[in-house]
């Protein structure tokens, strides 16, 4: 078969393409949210001679669809997981199809939409589009590095440095204050070169993953005159969805001259929420802001964005228009120069496509139903005699353990043991979590067909698993 025999025969390839799509959208429901098998059991050499798309296609359908997860459905809890909602979906789908290379303007309109998208995405969390600019990303993780590359030109700049061009060696000392950064923050620091130790850590109030405003000024005042100062805030953060205090913060930056970067991957969409909406009050006031498309958007893999009030400042650090690529910019941006890839998907298709389906009342649904649907774990959580809360819950994020029956000492182990069961058992799928010293679980609500219905189940497969984990512990030799 050759490519442009595939191209003969590809409408009904696709048909079939999309008959297969509805299926697995169809088998959601009933899918194990864990896929039990999950390494390939032969390797194999390259093809020498290809089996053509159909035999491709067959393969996939019959070796691998199989042992896909639930991943995308309503009772996948772990992480913080965003399914698609069939808008997006199509969206997804056509980029693909349409292939455009979103980096540089000039040759679709493929850059205006996505710019629109974005303007979208400004409205509805209420940050004023003439002061924010940015682009999509990878995720959150490819925002925060956007981010923190706009602040550390910024750190530069102030010391009359340029840190893209001559290096962080002989620029300013640069210090990040964070109280609970993500792990992808910490990995951008290490992979910006500003390194993990450059992050001093903030103290949090109390037992609580919220920064404590007052340390941090005291640090910020302590710190050395010449240091350029950071300051990394939380929007949500992944175990108790914990927001910083950002009025308080951005006038605490203001005051010391800080930078006020804020990680919202999932939190800022609290703020399309008006009954949420007080908790991330002054993020407009950063800097700069990293968010997620793939988690609470509920748009496919992969997809994140971020703005900036310095959108030049990226423009310097990540700019590499070689003339070959500097095509007539009809005044849109090259976002070759806003992002580390150079060419890019057309992510803000999936973005624009599920925003114009639903508007802005979709995505205020989808966070109100998750939130409830939280709320409503966390108060079985309370009445069971199986579980226990580690912390309150304030959000979309459930974090709890499983409490130890008698003659069991080790806690953590048997956290361990009974998430491995439920995850087995495949209706529901959890992720570890640690609290206050304590193993458990998250439970994180962010997918758009979570329904009320699938409660029950949550709670029937939590103390199923816990039951299971039991016997299996007694039939354990002493
Ligand atoms: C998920 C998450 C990230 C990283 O996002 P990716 O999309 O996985 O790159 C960063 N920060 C927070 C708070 C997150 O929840």
């Amino acid at each position: 078969m050759t490519m442009h025999e595939d191209r003969r025969d590809l409408r009904r390839l696709l048909n079939r393409v999309a008959e297969a799509a509805a299926d697995f959208q169809d088998g959601l429901d009933d899918r194990p949210a864990q896929a039990r098998q999950r390494a390939l059991d032969k390797g194999g050499d390259i093809p020498s001679r290809g089996i053509g798309a159909e035999g491709a296609l067959d393969a996939v359908l019959t070796r691998f669809a199989p042992h896909m997860s639930a991943s995308a459905g309503p009772r996948y809890l772990g992480f913080v997981t965003g399914g698609t909602t069939p808008a997006a979906l199509l969206g997804d789908w056509l980029a693909g199809s349409f292939d455009q290379n979103t980096a540089s303007p000039g040759d679709s309109i493929g850059v205006a939409v996505t710019v629109q998208a974005l303007d979208w995405l400004k409205q509805l969390f209420g940050l004023p589009s003439e002061a924010f600019d940015g682009a999509f990303t990878t995720g959150a993780t490819g925002a925060n590095f956007a981010c923190l590359l706009a602040a550390r030109e910024w750190a530069g700049e102030g010391a009359g440095y340029d840190i893209a061009k001559r290096g962080l060696a002989g620029g300013p000392p640069i210090a990040i204050y964070s109280a609970c950064p993500h792990a992808s923050f910490v990995k951008v620091a290490r992979f910006s070169g500003l390194g993990q130790d450059s992050i001093r850590p903030v103290a949090r109030i109390g037992d609580t993953e919220e920064m404590d405003a007052a340390a941090l000024e005291a640090a910020l005042e302590a710190a050395p005159e010449d240091e350029r100062k950071i300051v990394c805030a939380s929007a949500g953060t992944v175990t108790t969805t914990a927001f910083d205090n950002l009025p308080a913060i951005a006038a605490i930056c203001k005051r010391h001259g800080a930078w006020l970067h804020v990680d919202g991957a999932f939190g800022l969409f609290a703020r399309a929420v008006p009954e949420l909406a007080g908790r991330v009050a002054g993020v407009e006031l950063a800097d700069s802001i990293a968010s997620d498309g793939h988690k609470w958007l509920n748009v496919p893999y992969d997809c994140g964005f971020y703005v900036t009030r310095r959108i030049d400042l990226v423009e310097h650090a990540a700019g590499a228009l070689p003339a070959y690529l500097d095509v007539a910019g009809d005044g849109l941006p090259h976002y070759i120069n806003r992002v580390l890839e150079g060419s890019q998907r057309f992510r803000g298709l999936p973005v624009w496509m599920t925003l114009a389906a639903h508007g802005a009342e979709g995505v205020r649904r989808i966070v109100r139903d998750n939130v409830r649907q939280a709320t409503a774990l966390s108060t079985w959580i309370d009445g069971s005699s199986n579980y226990e809360l580690l912390a309150p819950t304030t959000l979309n994020v459930v974090c709890f353990r499983a409490t130890p029956p008698e003659g069991i000492a080790d806690a953590d182990s048997w956290n361990d043991a009974v998430l491995d069961t439920l995850n087995a058992a495949g209706d529901v799928f959890m992720t570890p979590g640690a609290y206050g010293g304590k193993k458990g679980f998250r439970a994180a609500f962010s997918n758009w067909s979570t329904q009320d219905e699938d409660m029950p189940k949550i709670f029937a497969a939590l103390d199923m698993a816990y039951q299971s984990a039991k016997t299996a512990k007694e039939a354990e030799p002493a």
